[in-house]
């Protein structure tokens, strides 16, 4: 049963009162500060902190809800968090009069999401990328090195990941300029300079980090949930062919670090909680530091369209679920801090590309296509062996409740022609 407002939220809409995502915004003439999303609104906490409606948090976090970020409330930790959350839901709720009647403070507190402009919800100091998914690390390694060889050794007793570029992550809706690197053929004698001609997406979340650790102090398993604020839909833009000439042996550079989109709004742990689900087994055991009690994924679809410069509208072309990842977020966070590694709020960490078993359900054009070989068919006609300049791609996810959703909006970017 849906939790009721005296703001109307349709059942589809993505921000129900469950949900209630943290994000960063800015309004006309207006520096950015936080709001969560409800229905087609947001809501200022700014404008509810200076209506003094914010009595009951600590001052400290009170005074943590009016920044231009989200880091000061990250570093506050869960039992924070968790008040914030419960205080918005109770002045939201239908049954609350402090906000529904007085229409002064409403509009106060109260922006169309279609009249404001999304920030990035944190300054993100670092930015990790898992590999995680295991299909689509099969898939990859398949086209790499053959079936019998697709796994690295280590794929299934860690959860393989390399320090991504935070200084070029950019909130959903900026566009994305096609990037310039070396390639080379397989039949050339040296490699070739030029704007890449496999510029792809990949399908994935990524979770904020709250509190962090000190270095040199492991976060164990079964502590790492008390870290992360919430999650985001990804997409990690990648240069395939930038990425097969230079990616051994330390990994993707160039191939990634020109850009990687995330969506706006926040979706907290909490909202997910009903979503929760038994993470399924793992062969072999992992080692013991690894090893969580009753843990868990979440139930979250999620689908990439994409919308060529001809095209109407958007084409779904991607339909996954998060339960597609084989390591939990809580084994990620543990291995990336236990060799003592510092995680600090406002960090970002990715799942990797979430590709399940099926074709429909890989999360990147080099697995449906398979690196070219079988390009897409658009309902127009058209095809695609990789995205081309004018092409847009958007990323969306949700959790389907009785009668709400939990949605994650969505993470977009449109392709320009290199410089
Ligand atoms: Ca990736």
């Amino acid at each position: 049963m849906a939790l009721k407002s005296f703001v109307d939220v349709a059942s589809e809409s993505h921000f129900s009162l469950e949900n209630l995502p943290f994000g960063v915004f800015k309004s006309r003439a207006s520096e950015a500060r936080i709001g969560v999303a409800l229905g087609d609104y947001v809501v200022d906490l700014s404008a509810l902190e200076r209506a003094g409606l914010f009595k009951d948090l600590s001052p400290e976090t009170a005074a943590a809800t009016t920044r231009d970020s989200l880091n000061e409330l990250l570093a506050l930790g869960r039992p924070a968090w968790r008040k914030v959350r419960e205080t918005l839901q109770k002045l939201l709720s239908a049954e609350t009069a402090t906000l529904r009647d007085d229409e002064t403070l409403r509009e106060r507190v109260f922006h169309r999401q279609s009249d404001v402009v999304m920030q990035l919800p944190a300054k993100i100091g670092n930015y990790t990328d898992f590999y995680s998914s295991y299909h689509h690390a099969y898939n990859v390694g398949t086209m790499l090195r053959g079936p019998e060889n697709a796994l690295m050794p280590n794929w299934k007793w860690l959860p393989v990941a390399y320090h991504g570029r935070a200084s070029s992550l950019v909130v959903s809706g900026t566009d994305v300029r096609r990037p310039q690197g070396q390639n080379k053929p397989p039949d050339a004698g040296a490699p070739l300079f030029g704007a890449t001609k496999s510029l792809d997406y990949e399908l994935e979340m990524a979770f904020l980090i709250g509190p962090g650790n000190s270095l040199g102090q492991p976060v164990p398993v079964d502590r790492a949930l008390d870290h992360i604020f919430g999650f985001v839909l990804m997409n990690d833009w990648s240069a395939r062919d930038i990425q097969a000439w230079e990616y051994q042996p330390l990994g993707p550079f160039l191939a990634k670090n020109f850009c990687t989109s995330i969506s706006p709004w926040v979706v907290m742990l909490e909202a997910l909680e009903p979503f929760r689900k038994p993470l399924p087994r793992q062969d072999p055991e992992p080692l013991p530091y690894l090893r969580a009690k009753n843990d868990s994924t979440f139930d979250i679809q999620l689908e990439a369209k994409l919308q060529t410069a001809k095209m109407k509208s958007p084409h779904s072309i991607t339909q996954t679920n998060f339960q597609n990842l084989y390591w939990s977020v809580s084994q990620q966070l543990a291995h990336h801090t236990v060799g003592g590694c510092n995680l600090q709020p406002g960090d970002l960490l990715a799942s990797g590309t979430i590709s399940g078993e099926t074709e429909e359900s890989r999360g990147c054009m080099l697995e449906l296509t398979w690196r070219g070989a079988n390009p897409l068919k658009l309902p127009n006609g058209e095809t695609r062996k990789w995205l081309e300049d004018g092409d847009t791609l958007k990323i969306t996810g949700w959790c389907n409740g009785d009668g709400y959703r939990i949605g994650f909006g969505e993470v977009s970017g449109k392709i320009l022609p290199a410089h």
